[in-house]
Parts: structure tokens; C-alpha cells; sequence
């Protein structure tokens, strides 16, 4: 088969990659008007208008719309092979705030190119999908290799938890029929030179914590020594969860069982590309990092419970500071959770330690949402060897299989409705792309082969069809 080259890549995509990258598509947490602001069903229509344009002998572009839910779109590519069983292909368009500013010269919503790296919010993480999925099957059908009916499927609440999916999935049933095979386009890559395949991902529990104390601030001369602070007691509650010192949540119901393959792979991976949880990371000099060495790294941002504080409120600047006891104070938490812990059990036991015995009585409001997260079911021996001859074919070396430490909330939806579904989770999220970050980055080599491992991948499914039949 003649790959995809960087330069079809250039001409095919990068043009609407590039638009794409100018819509500030926020996921409906971080844009609650984002029906009125319109920029999702601009980002939506962009992609639906390309689609339409590829070059398929049977293809149908939809537009999904359930009232009140971001839309979804599919892509319905129809058997050039055989025609029992639906290969998904999953992506998603809407995207997370740009974080903060941006380094010198570069922005989240004008796509700058520099060598082979194109940088601008939402290029890598998810925007690259739908071009990645469909230039690969179109590869195929120019080069008259059978495919089973593929179904694009880009939805747009991805950074929010996926809301929105679970309806889409009821009401697709039918359409997506009989599912085999989900390629993932989402998820991550310790490095550039090969084919990373995801064997776990970690749940996540955003909560919203509000301590009140006051019904408005008043002068810390005089209300202090008095009135307990809504700082204080924000931290006594959070030390229900965490251990202070080590940084260890210590609540059981988060508590992993991680198994003993997980183990073993943490530690080829370590040993054959070292401290890849913590080379590209920016830390400042002299930082002591957690974690015993880089096996044990890897493991606690794959399968460890953790807490991160992304956002507070009820705290002024600290330019406009005055010495005042605060009404309230607001944190907002966000958990990871094993691969393997059942989320609804993690979020009720964190709901039951910070909203009740509240220290002094303070008055608290607390609100969560929760994904789980998923570990890879085995290979199927046709998959296993697809896979290592998709990396052999697009990227020159061997296939690599690591946990991530993010969550794709879909994929655990999937593998409950579709028991022996067969995954393909990758993606190009690699060192220094900066997914979430300040300056995401797209490596424009590894998206074409990435593209290229699909169609393999692809191909290898309906081949191994035709063998059975
Ligand atoms: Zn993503």
C-alpha cells in the first residue's frame, strides 16, 4: 500500500486543521453558554463541510442533535470487505481553555508552524482525529484494500467527562450495530518513534467544594480569633482526603489493585525508556519529584489515586488583597482514580467526608461528577499482530504498550455496552505536546503515522473476516 505522506497530510488537512484551530470551542465546562456562543456548531460544521468533500465510494456525513447536548457527528464509511461488524473510530472536537499565556509568538487560536510542529489549542488533543481516521480509510479504498463498515464518531464533551455521550450511544445503537473493533484517537505516546498502545487509563472525580463562614467578609481585626476561617476549615476537610506530607489519598474506596502484568510492564517500559513520567516535565530546578524511581513513576500516573486543586474561588488577587476574614472559600478538586476502582463508589465516599461533621459548622456545597476509567481487555491474536506490524509499516519500530494517567471516559461506556469489543486506544499526545497545557503542540510527522498505523490496523480487521469466512 502507498502511505500517506506528510505532504498528502499538508494538503488534505492542514488547511481545516488550521481553521479548526481558530474556533475557540471550548467543552461545555469551561463555556456554559456554549449553545448562544455558537463556536462548537461552527467547529462542528467545518468538519461536517470536509467530510462531505472526501473521497469515498459510499460515505455518509451526519449531524446528530440531541436538545440541550453538544452535538455529535458520524462519519459512515460503508464495507468495501466484509460486511458484517462495525469498526468505531473515536474523536472529539471540542476543547479545553488555553490555560494562561501563551510563550512568545505563539496563541491558542492562530496556528503557528514551526519545522514540523503545528501549535495552537486543540490540534493534538482532539483535532487531528477526524483527519487522521479519515485519510486513512480513504487510503485504503484508493489502494483497493477491503474495510469492514467503519464509523467515525467525533462527539463534543469529551473534556468535560463525556455527559453528552451515553445519549448518543443510545440513540446510535442501531446505527453503530455491531461493534468489533474501537479505534481510539485520544490518547497518549511516551515517544515519537513508534506506536504507543494504551493498556489502562485512570477514572476522574471533579468535585466543587464551598466553605462558607460569613454571609460577607469582614475586617480581619475584628472578625478574626472570632469567626473560624473558611481556609482553615477548607483544609481540615481536604486532609480527610489526602495525606499531607506524602500527597497518598487515603480514603479506601480509591484504592487500587493493580495487576501483576501492570507491574512488569511499568518496569520494561522504565528500563527501556527510562523517567518517561518525568523527563519532559517542567519542574523547577532541585524539585524532588514522588516516587522511588521510574518504574514507580510510571505506576503512580497510570494506576495511583490522586488530588489536584485546579481552581479556588472566594480568594481576591493578590494585588487587590486587604486584610479581611472571607466570606467563603471554594476549591475545586480534581481526582484521578485507578483504572479499576468503580467510580460512583470513590465519588460517594469522598461526598460523605466533605460534607459532613463539617469542623465548627461551617456550612458547605459541594457538588461532583465522576468517570471511570478502563483497562485494556487481552488482544485478540489477529489484533496483537496487526499492531505490531501497523508500527513496523508507519513508524519503522516495534509497538509499545503503556497505562496513561488520563481518562477517555468513553471507552469504559463502551467496553459495558460491548462486552468483547476489541480496543485500539493511541493517539499522538507525546512528550512536550502540552495537551491541557500552554503551547499544544501537534507533531505533524508522528499524526501521519499515526494515520498510516490505522489503516493497517483497518485492514488487518477485515482480513481476518475474510479468513474466517
Ligand atoms: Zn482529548
Amino acid at each position: 500500500m502507498s502511505d500517506l505522506t506528510l505532504k498528502d497530510f499538508e494538503r488534505e488537512a492542514l488547511p481545516t486543521l488550521t481553521d479548526y484551530a481558530a474556533i475557540p470551542c471550548l467543552s461545555p465546562m469551561f463555556d456554559a453558554e456554549w449553545e448562544k456562543s455558537g463556536h462548537i456548531s461552527t467547529a462542528t460544521s467545518l468538519f461536517v463541510g470536509w467530510s462531505t468533500t472526501r473521497a469515498f465510494h459510499s460515505a455518509k456525513t451526519q449531524l446528530h442533535e440531541i436538545p440541550g447536548r453538544t452535538p455529535v457527528i458520524t462519519v459512515t464509511v460503508e464495507a468495501t470487505g466484509p460486511s458484517i461488524g462495525t469498526v468505531v473510530l473515536y474523536g472529539h472536537l471540542d476543547k479545553q481553555p488555553p490555560l494562561g499565556e501563551w510563550s512568545e509568538g505563539l496563541s491558542p487560536y492562530c496556528a503557528v508552524r514551526r519545522a514540523d510542529r503545528l501549535y495552537a489549542r486543540g490540534v493534538a488533543d482532539d483535532g487531528y482525529a477526524i483527519f487522521s481516521a479519515l485519510l486513512a480509510l480513504e487510503a485504503l479504498e484508493a489502494n483497493n484494500i477491503p474495510h469492514a463498515r467503519c464509523v467515525v464518531l467525533i462527539e463534543a464533551s469529551e473534556e468535560s467527562g463525556s455527559p453528552d455521550l451515553e445519549a448518543y450511544l443510545d440513540l446510535l445503537k442501531d446505527h453503530l450495530s455491531n461493534v468489533e473493533l474501537l479505534i481510539c484517537l485520544d490518547s497518549g505516546a511516551l515517544t515519537y518513534d513508534r506506536l504507543w498502545v494504551t493498556t489502562s487509563l485512570r477514572g476522574v472525580l471533579n468535585a466543587e467544594l464551598t466553605v462558607q463562614v460569613l454571609e460577607r467578609g469582614q475586617h480581619s481585626g475584628i472578625a478574626s480569633g472570632v469567626v473560624p476561617s473558611s481556609f482553615r476549615i477548607l483544609r481540615e476537610l481536604l486532609d480527610r482526603v489526602e495525606d499531607v506530607k506524602t500527597g497518598d489519598i487515603l480514603l479506601k474506596e480509591f484504592q487500587p489493585t493493580i495487576p501483576d502484568e501492570h507491574v512488569m510492564a511499568a518496569k520494561a517500559v522504565a528500563g527501556e525508556f527510562g523517567d518517561v513520567s518525568a523527563n519532559e516535565l517542567p519542574t523547577v530546578d532541585g524539585l524532588e519529584l514522588m516516587g522511588n524511581d521510574a518504574a514507580d513513576r510510571i505506576l503512580r500516573r497510570t494506576w495511583f489515586p490522586t488530588l489536584s486543586i485546579v481552581g479556588m474561588g472566594g480568594v481576591p488577587e493578590p494585588s487587590i488583597a486587604g486584610n479581611v476574614l472571607r466570606a467563603s472559600t471554594t476549591a475545586v478538586l480534581s481526582l484521578r482514580l485507578p483504572p479499576n476502582v468503580d467510580s460512583e463508589k470513590a465519588r460517594a465516599a469522598l461526598r460523605e467526608v466533605l460534607t459532613t461533621d463539617v469542623p465548627s459548622n461551617a456550612q458547605v456545597s459541594y457538588n461532583d461528577h465522576a468517570a471511570d476509567g478502563w483497562v485494556a481487555p487481552p488482544l485478540a491474536p489477529w489484533l496483537e499482530k496487526a499492531l505490531h506490524e501497523a508500527s513496523l509499516n508507519a513508524f519503522g519500530n516495534d509497538v509499545a504498550f503503556t497505562g496513561e494517567g488520563g481518562s477517555i471516559p468513553f471507552l469504559g461506556s463502551l467496553a459495558k455496552r460491548y462486552p468483547g469489543v476489541q480496543f485500539v486506544a493511541t493517539g499522538v499526545l507525546g512528550p512536550g505536546t502540552n495537551a491541557h497545557g500552554i503551547d499544544e503542540m501537534l507533531d505533524l510527522p508522528t499524526a501521519v503515522n499515526v494515520t498510516n498505523a490505522v489503516a493497517t490496523i483497518v485492514a488487518a480487521h477485515a482480513n481476518n473476516k475474510k479468513e474466517k469466512t
